[in-house]
């Protein structure tokens, strides 16, 4: 045995044994709400078979979208397959900049950038703005004195891994948050001010949230974390990767949220979103104002070092944007869709969330608490054999006794089976085992 053999073996036995060793699923056709998954994924009797997706993140069901499709296709010939460089050397393109503009104007921000993914906009913004700068600046008599400033990072305790990741990068202090917990987070923030006279060392304050949480597809309460960041000199970043495209009645995302609700909500200070989710393409953004979209050029490295996304793949996301754009009722048709799902739920007797039944879903998110890792499983199996995609997600990605049924929809799901899937779902947590 090589030294990587036992390395390797003891690491994914340890997990096995855990109960968190990985595989993955393979899926032999488009995105859709309905796709083939690969013989042998499921009975071994099963040849491959139509399997309704409830499982999936492209919400508006955009990836397979015919004429976008098309006109992928078409930017792929007039553009090439690659982009041969970083933005900074040769990859900017028109269509680049094009989507930029886009995203920018959709989210009624002054300025957007790309990124490769969600992941690597994440890592690269929380990277570049909390590290620790070190800057000369010239007093009123023209004598330069050298600044150092640090950074604090409020994060909630439920937030995405590449925002994690991100802080972890820029080696900042990270003080965690009890999960949407406003009261909290203005404790931790208070108790950090108090320890140190932060005005003095230039510490600049970062609150950091997810807008709807993967896992729970709750919302963050925006207005109020606004109020905090204002009252406590903080800058308020959100990261809208479930909420752009879903959330608000044309997409926009959590300001437009509350908005509607006629809670008045300006935007956060940065807000990241991805193109891989309602969008249906593949990359990630930050919108914002000019002077930090700037910045961003100058200091995420992993705006910098790395090749820009294919100039086709940034046509095709302008083309879905606009999509998005033209087609409000694709939205709505999506938020639709999520009363319709859980009005079957709770008439099927199925109590989406034994924690807050009487909360509807807020997000496209929808997840069934059953509590025990095995009993997720099994219900997960016994629905995938019934021909419905719905996974189970257990620990360490929730907590331990939060195992969950993890239903996320699609504008093009029909009534009939999202009312047929809730039937299913209760049918397979109601027997007894
Ligand atoms: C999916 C997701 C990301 C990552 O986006 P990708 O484009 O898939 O890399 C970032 N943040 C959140 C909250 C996400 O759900």
């Amino acid at each position: 045995m090589s030294i990587l053999n036992d390395f390797t073996d003891d690491v994914l036995q340890g997990m096995q044994e855990a109960h968190t060793y990985r595989t993955i699923r393979l899926l032999e056709s488009p995105e859709a709400s309905h796709v083939q998954i690969a013989a042998g994924a499921q009975n071994a009797s099963d040849t491959v078979k139509s399997t309704l997706l409830l499982a999936s993140n492209s919400y508006l069901d955009l990836c397979n979208e015919p004429s976008l499709k098309k006109a992928a296709a078409d930017a792929v010939l007039k553009w090439g397959t690659g982009s041969g460089g970083a933005r900074l050397t040769t990859g900017n393109k028109t269509p680049h900049e094009e989507l930029e503009s886009a995203l920018a104007n959709f989210k009624g921000e002054e300025a957007a950038i790309t990124f490769g993914t969600g992941y690597m906009a994440n890592v690269g913004v929380i990277s570049a703005l909390c590290s620790k700068q070190v800057y000369e600046r010239q007093d009123e008599n023209g004598i330069p004195s050298k600044i150092i400033s640090e950074c604090i990072v409020f994060s909630d305790e439920l937030n995405h891994a590449s925002i994690i990741d991100g802080i972890r990068l820029s080696k900042a202090k990270c003080i965690v948050y009890k999960h949407n917990d406003m009261a909290d987070l203005q404790r931790v923030i208070s108790e950090a001010r108090a320890a140190q006279p932060y005005e003095k060392v230039a510490t600049r304050l970062l609150i950091v949230t997810d807008a709807v949480f993967s896992m729970d597809g709750d919302l963050a309460n925006l207005p109020k974390l606004q109020k905090i960041a204002k009252e406590n000199n903080c800058l308020l970043m959100i990261d809208e990767a479930h909420a752009t495209g879903v959330i608000g009645k044309t997409g926009r995302g959590l300001a437009e949220h509350f908005n509607d609700m006629g809670i008045p909500c300006e935007h956060a200070d940065v807000t990241v979103g991805t193109l891989s989710k309602a969008i249906g393409c593949e990359g990630g953004f930050v919108v914002g104002k000019q002077k930090l979209i700037d910045f961003l050029r100058n200091k995420a490295r992993s705006f910098i070092f790395t090749t820009a996304m294919s100039p086709a793949m940034a046509q095709a996301a302008a083309n879905n944007l606009k999509f998005i754009e033209n087609h409000p009722e694709r939205v709505l048709q999506l938020q639709e869709n999520v009363k319709i799902f859980w009005d079957a739920l709770q008439k099927a007797g199925t109590i989406p969330d034994s924690n807050q039944s009487a909360i509807a879903p807020q997000s496209a998110i929808i997840p069934i608490i059953i509590g025990d890792e095995a009993a997720a499983l099994r219900a997960s199996a016994e629905l995938l054999e019934k021909g419905i995609l719905i996974p189970a997600i257990r620990y360490p990605t929730v907590a331990k006794g939060q195992a969950r049924l993890r239903a996320s929809l699609m504008a093009t799901h029909t009534k009939e089976e999202l009312q047929d899937a809730a039937t299913a779902i209760a049918a397979v947590l109601t027997r007894p085992h």
